[in-house]
């Protein structure tokens, strides 16, 4: 079935992001952040490699950069630790695997591909989880690789004011991800997040669960999200589109356009999410003010993106 045609698509979060609070500075290297992250993910397609691969390395490379809430920059809990999920999924068998509240791996997708071919299971939770890692050899970080001070100063904030927050004050979600279609035509899908600024008693997100942040199906699409992780969840939101694909015969467009600006603005659901359907079309819709966004296709398509456009 397969033309040869390959397409990527990464997001580093979606939320009220806004010319007026940014300075060119930081716009440059958030912009470098997410075309370092989109190019290693092309380079492995365009070589030939897999899909999984693909968006492994790309979410790897976010999660090596300070300013998205993964990784290294994830965003700090109510006690003053981090708690990550992450989860990646195949769309050629639907295996998928997820890790969430884990405090030191250095790269928690990693951990959620190996879950998903080694563990036998699908979703490992906490300390089950790093113990896992660490049998899997996998890099483990201490407490302070994943301080920065402008994650301390937030945290510092949401105490004082005793809320759970979106990633920053200005309520951008900067949870990342990426999405894939390869020259196969297998497409995969992996997210990764520190989740919400000042969460408790153990709060997991949509990240991490298959069919609600993150999804891939070879007859359909393959999709990664970010917003509010609770309405994302109730919304089953990368599910949905995808059934509204198989079971209705709608767009990868139409489907996105009905689940993102319909569906989810109904229960107060804000933000986006990173789409590419069998035939290597690419979405990146969202009804925040802004998301972090970029994608490359083997027609041409290398965009950058941060604000609204025109033409949503
Ligand atoms: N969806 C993520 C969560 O709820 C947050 C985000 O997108 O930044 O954990």
């Amino acid at each position: 079935m397969s033309n040869n045609h390959f397409s990527i698509a990464i997001h580093g979060g979606a939320g009220t992001i806004l010319r007026s609070s940014m300075t060119a500075e930081l716009q440059a290297q958030y912009e470098q952040g997410l075309r370092s992250a989109l190019d290693t993910g092309y380079a492995i397609l365009q070589a030939g490699g897999s899909s999984l691969d693909a968006v492994e390395a790309a979410v790897a490379s976010l999660e090596d950069f300070p300013l998205f809430n993964a990784g290294c920059g994830a965003v700090f809990n109510n006690k003053g630790g981090h708690e990550m999920d992450a989860a990646i999924m195949y769309g050629k068998t639907l295996e998928a695997g997820g890790v969430c509240g884990i405090s030191h791996v250095r790269n928690p997708v990693k951990l959620a591909r190996a879950v998903m071919q080694h563990s036998g299971h699908v979703l490992l939770a906490g300390q089950g989880a790093e113990e896992f890692a660490r049998l899997q050899h996998l890099p483990m970080e201490d407490d302070a690789y994943f301080y920065t001070e402008q994650r301390y100063k937030q945290w510092q904030e949401a105490l004082k004011e005793d809320v759970v927050q979106l990633d920053h004050t200005d309520k951008k979600y900067g949870t990342v991800g990426a999405v894939a279609l390869d020259k196969a035509g297998n497409l995969a899908a992996a997210t990764s997040t520190g989740g919400l600024t000042n969460k408790k008693y153990g709060r997991v997100g949509d990240s991490p669960i298959p069919g609600a942040g993150t999804y891939a199906n070879n007859n359909t699409c393959a999709i990664s999200c970010t917003g509010v992780g609770e309405l994302f969840i109730r919304s089953v939101v990368s599910y949905d589109i995808s059934c509204l694909i198989e079971y209705k015969g709608l767009s990868l467009k139409d489907a996105c356009q009905l689940v993102v600006h319909d569906k989810l603005v109904k229960i107060g659901g804000e933000g986006g999410l990173i789409a590419i359907d069998k035939y290597g079309n690419i979405e990146m819709p969202f009804n925040s003010e802004g998301m972090y966004r970029a994608c490359r296709d083997s027609r041409g398509r290398n965009e950058v993106l941060i604000y609204k456009t025109s033409t949503p």
